[in-house]
This record gives C-alpha cells, structure tokens and sequence, in this order.
C-alpha cells in the first residue's frame, strides 16, 4: 500500500461524513488489483447502490470512521453482531486477557464448556450444542445432520432466505446474491440443485405441494424465522407453527436459521420471541461478539449422531477458539443478564421506524417499513404491505440507492443494499436516532 496517497485528516473539524472520499478511493483501487472486486464478501462493494465502498479504520460505541476521517452512525453493525456496539470494553478486555495465554491449542478448554452452558440455558430448543467458525459453516453443518439422521437427501429451503454461501443454499438466495443478480450461482453442481427444493416464504400451501411431490425424501425445512436477507419480512401468524406441523407430519426435521435472530430477537431467539420450537438451531454473527464463530445445536438424541459421539463426521481445527469463545462469552451473558436492553433496542428502532414513516409521508413518497424487534428496512415499493419475496422485489432499487449515497454523506452508514436489514445496536443513543432520522427525513425530499 502507497501511505503516501493516504491523507491525514485526523484533525480537520468538518462534521459526520463531510472529508470526502478520496482516501478510499485510492485504496478501493489499490484494494481491487489483489482482491477480486476490492472485497471479501460481497455485499460490502457498493455495486448496486453505485460509487465505491467507504474503508473503514476504526468503530467505537455506534459509530465508525472510515479512512478519510468521516465519521458516521453506524446501522450495519458488522451486519448483526455488534449488538452491545463497537469496540464494547469487556469483550475488548476479554480477548486481550486470552490472547496472552496463547491463541488457539487443538485441544479442549474449559471456555467451550461454559460457552455451550450459557447457550444451552439461553436458547429453549438447544440441548446440545457444536461451536463452528462462520454461520455458513453451522448451516452446511446443520443439512449434513439432518440428512444423516433423517437418511433423506432433498432440503426445502425459501426463495430470498440467505443461508450462507454452502452450494446447496445458493438456489434463489438472498443478502448478496440477490443484491448483485446471482440467486442462483454458476459452480453449483446439477445433482447439487436437485437436491434444494424452494418454497415462498409465508406460503404453507407451496410447502404442503412439495411434501405431497417429494413424499419421503425431504431432510429438513431450514427457514428464517424472520426473513432478514431480502429486507426485513416478518412471518405472518401461524407461518412458523404450521412449518412446525408440516415438518413433524411428514418425518422432516425443522432447522430454524438464527445467524440474525439468535440473541437479537430475544436472549432466545426467535424461537423464544414466537414460542415455536425448531429440532436444530444454526447461530452466528453475535454469538461471537464480532469474532468469526458460528455454531449448531439441537436436541440431544439429534446431536449425538455427530462425531465422535456418533457417525456423522463435522471437524474444524479453530472451531472453540479461545479468543472467540472469551468474546462470545461476555457477548452472551451480557445480554442475558440484561434483558432490559431488548427493551431499549426496540424502542430506539421504533423511533426510526416511526421516523422513516413519517418522513415518507412529508415526502410525498410510499413505502413500507418493517420492523421486528432491532431489525428493520425501509422499502421503497408502491405497495401496502410486503410479506413475500414477490413484495420484495417491488422495490425500486434505484431510489434506495440515492436514498443510501445521500443518508452516507449526512454521516449516517445504512447498508449499501435495498434486501437487508437496519440493525440498532445498544450503543445508539436517543440523539443518534434523532440525527438520523433529521438525514432521512431531508434525503427522502431529494428523492
Ligand atoms: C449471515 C448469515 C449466514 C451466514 O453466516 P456467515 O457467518 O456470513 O457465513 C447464514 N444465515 C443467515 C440467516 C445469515 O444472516
């Protein structure tokens, strides 16, 4: 890297995301010659919301500053874990306590039992619990079990569900495979895509045909109980229980992908918030507190199938990493000892919801904001209500991409994409909130 392009902007006093850019310009480019795209996962290029990517230097509570000195309120939380905000002090404490006693051993600790305890006494359906490094990890994981258990091969997954980058789940994806038009990826294997059967999310009916279709062959329904990678799309009432029935009817099992839910919705999830319970739980983002961890779990009889309790063969030679599981830890019992902070997580992204909503209207513009707890996204779609993928897809992408680039230059960072989610972090303040719903109320008349 040539520093000598990279300026110092450390001391100017212009306000939030007013330095410009050309720091991150030179380096996006730099960035470009070695990396493919400048990136390392997708949706962090801004492709669909035009201009290059702002790179970032720093984040403390809930905000991040970027190379060029810009500082922002930060609303991606590094897409979902940061939920105690950046740079939390315990966890910073608690990894630099680990790392003096070595990094990682290949060998068992005592951190992973207590981190399997606290998700165990967190999450009501999980018995039993595998630590894994990435939430792509713990699904691919998660579909080798249930074929193994079920002796089935077919899964049934949901058009704009993400659940990872494993083969199997690239077949109408979400996050960014459907931000940048690839729902279905090139390098997927035919036999592989037969495998995948795709249902409309909030639809049993197109869940009900498969299983009369493929009687017998279908492994697991794997399902986010809120749709979070197409946008924010809540299920309707009775969705979740009636994929409970269908599963449990047919002799499928019910994988519920918490990578998002998981400790946001609740210190249980999702399945604690809408009191259905999956056979197997899939975990990421905070359950690392900002490390690369992911992890599966389930019900004992399920579990123990694995390696070396049993024949189902999973490894991983940094799965249970000392420094991820002493962060994931303080993340963890955090928030469960303080369950007043899904209270005030809620309100903060009531305020915006109910300010997005009200700066449409001064607008002159429709939309739809959907909102479950500390997740939501605002779509621009001509239509009353979306709760499908179909509804998704009404969206005009090109007014949130404005809408995006103008609420970035205001020193508010929303994610560079119409199909996720606005996460609140217990770092933001009542005045981030009011900030940023003033820079969005002022984008919206531009638009
Ligand atoms: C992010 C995400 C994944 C993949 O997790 P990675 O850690 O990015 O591999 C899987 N499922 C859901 C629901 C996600 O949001």
């Amino acid at each position: 890297m040539d520093i000598q392009n990279i300026q110092d902007n450390t001391n100017s006093n212009s306000p939030l995301g007013a330095r410009g850019h050309q720091n991150s310009k030179t380096a996006f480019k730099q960035a470009c010659e070695v990396i493919p795209g400048g990136v390392n996962s997708p949706v962090r290029a801004f492709k669909s919301v035009g201009g290059q990517p702002v790179l970032i230097k720093k984040a403390s509570g809930s905000r991040i500053t970027d190379i060029d000195d810009n500082e922002y309120i930060d609303f991606i939380g590094s897409w979902g874990p940061m939920i105690l905000g950046h740079a939390y002090p315990p966890i910073v404490e608690a990894i630099q306590q680990a790392a003096v006693l070595g990094t990682s051993y290949g060998a068992p600790t005592l951190l992973e039992t207590e981190m399997a305890e606290l998700i165990v006494s967190m999450m009501p359906s999980v018995e039993m619990v595998r630590m894994v490094n990435s939430g792509t990890e713990a699904t691919m994981s998660a579909i080798r079990l249930a074929r193994g258990v079920t002796g089935r091969s077919k899964i049934l997954k949901f058009a704009g569900c993400y659940h990872g980058h494993g083969d199997s789940f690239l077949i109408k994806a979400g996050s960014g495979a459907l931000t940048l038009g690839l729902p279905d990826s090139p390098g997927v294997t035919e036999s592989t895509a037969r495998d995948t059967l795709t249902a409309n999310y909030n639809d049993l009916e197109s869940v009900e045909k498969l299983f009369a279709q493929y009687a017998n062959e279908i492994a697991a329904v794997i399902v986010e109980p809120v749709a979070a990678n197409m946008g924010v799309v809540l299920p309707k009432n009775g969705f979740l229980e009636g994929l409970r029935k269908l599963t449990e009817d047919n002799g499928a099992l019910l994988i519920f992908d918490e990578v998002i839910t998981g400790f946001r919705l609740a210190p249980g999830g999702a399945q604690e918030y809408f009191g259905v319970m999956p056979d197997i739980t899939t975990m990421g983002k905070i359950i690392g507190g900002g490390l690369p961890v992911g992890a599966y779990g389930g019900k004992k009889e399920i579990m123990l199938q694995l390696a070396p309790a049993g024949p189902i063969y999973q490894a991983g030679t940094l799965s249970g990493n000392p420094l991820a599981m002493a962060a994931g830890i303080v993340m963890l019992k955090t928030l469960k000892e303080n369950s007043d902070i899904y209270s005030k997580l809620a309100r903060h992204a009531e305020m915006l919801e109910n300010g997005l909503k009200e700066g449409l209207d001064k607008a002159g513009i429709k939309g739809v904001v959907n909102r479950v707890g500390s997740l939501l996204t605002l779509f621009f779609t001509e239509n009353d209500s979306v709760e499908s993928f179909e509804d998704v897809m009404t969206s005009d992408k090109d007014r949130y991409a404005k809408f995006f680039r103008l609420s970035l230059e205001a020193g508010i960072y929303m994610a560079p994409s119409q199909f996720e989610a606005v996460f609140i972090s217990n770092a933001h303040t009542d005045e981030d909130i009011l900030a940023t719903i003033a820079a969005a109320q002022e984008a919206m008349k531009q638009l």
